[in-house]
């Protein structure tokens, strides 16, 4: 087998600097690049609408950092309305009519923005697909795809099982320049089905991916395009107690170690990817990012800074959620139940704890944004 390499690793770092907006093909593997060599990472946030999709787009402008936003499968039902009847046509919709707006508007933010979709299982496949026949109208009508990378996650099938899928997949997208991020053993949490009861037993070899596998990945998805890998080291989804389970980023470091290895390549050949970062030590954070880890997942704690905020507004201003004026003093409410007083509170909730992961990741003023 011949696997083509990548000797970008090797080269001295030069600065980057790419226009603002959507980052797609030799770009984004430049920005990755850039956050390998630059010892940083960056937070990929997800998001249900405009509301979520701006706050993300203001945090990092403010950060002067670039950024990943990423639609799951419901995410994307939802931008496109829990109110449409076909769920399928919804999540491919909602997803193309995301990336669209984040085109529009990500260059008037002034930095760089990957476009990804999130965890599709099997029996998302078609969501996938889906999404791929709009990007490669799109590809036609405009020489550009629509999303940077999509992801597949069949870590629960068996390994052959999991590429041969990876690679049918790549060769759909390798052409329009997009990559393709894959999952190797189980990443616990609530997604999965993996609840916390059930990483007691923490030595469980299904958590923790073997370096062998990452080898395997990258022998039959190299020749193809370009991917990305969310390998499992003891990353849980969602936020649990802690103590449940090990982070052992060390496996990160083998599995460079080894691919590196077998293949000549220089130091961190794999673009790795971090799921379910939140609640996760600083230490563990900066660790797996020393192992070539350019992108860490953040959905629970935004999700919390967005309810949080507009949680506490709800409770300080109770009676203009009962009524329209009050019943005893007269007086008119609109200003305080207007949507976009709440909304907004709600968007710059999302954007201070984005300050706070930009900061962890290191990533804040490292815009590679012209
Ligand atoms: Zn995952």
């Amino acid at each position: 087998m011949t696997v083509a390499v990548d000797r970008a690793a090797e080269r001295p770092s030069e600065p980057v600097h790419l226009e603002p907006g959507v980052v797609t093909g030799d770009d984004y593997r430049a920005l990755v690049a850039a956050c390998k060599s630059g010892g940083y990472a960056l937070p990929a946030v997800n998001i249900v609408g405009t509301n979520s999709l701006n706050a993300v787009m203001e945090a990092a402008a403010k950060n002067k950092s670039d950024v990943i936003i990423q639609l799951s499968n419901g995410g994307a039902q939802f931008f496109a309305g829990q109110g449409m009847e076909d769920a399928l046509q919804a999540k491919i919709l909602g997803a193309v009519s995301a990336a669209r707006h984040a085109h529009l508007l990500a260059q008037h933010y002034g930095i760089c923005v990957i476009l990804h979709t999130d965890h599709a299982h099997k029996s998302l496949i078609p969501w996938v697909d889906g999404m791929v026949d709009h990007g490669e109208a799109h590809f036609k009508e405009t020489g550009r795809p629509l999303f940077s990378s999509h992801m597949l996650d069949l870590s629960e099938e068996p390994l052959e099982e999991n590429l041969a899928e990876c690679a049918r997949m790549l060769k759909r997208l390798a052409p329009m320049g997009m990559a393709l991020e894959i999952e190797l053993g189980v990443t616990g949490g609530e997604e999965d089905g993996v609840g916390s009861e059930d990483l007691e037993a923490a030595d469980n070899a299904k958590l923790y991916t073997q370096p062998e596998e990452v080898l395997r990945a990258y022998e039959v998805l190299s020749p193809i395009g370009h991917f990305t890998v969310a390998a499992s080291f003891g990353n849980v989804h969602g936020v649990y107690k802690p103590g449940n389970v090990q982070l052992r980023p060390e496996i990160l470091k083998n599995s460079q170690a080894l691919v590196a290895e077998r293949y000549g390549l220089g130091h961190n050949p794999l673009d790795l990817v971090f799921h379910g970062g939140s609640g996760s030590e600083p230490e563990k954070i900066a660790e797996a990012v020393s192992y070539g880890v350019f992108k860490m997942n953040i959905d629970t704690d935004t999700q919390f800074a967005f309810a949080h905020a507009i949680g506490q507004y709800v409770e300080n201003n109770l009676a203009a959620f009962r009524h329209q004026i009050d019943p005893e003093t007269d007086k008119p409410y609109k200003k305080q139940y207007d949507p976009r007083k709440w909304l907004r509170l709600g968007e710059q909730g999302v954007a201070e704890r984005l300050t706070e992961a930009f900061a962890d990741l290191g990533s804040t003023g490292k815009s590679v944004a012209r």
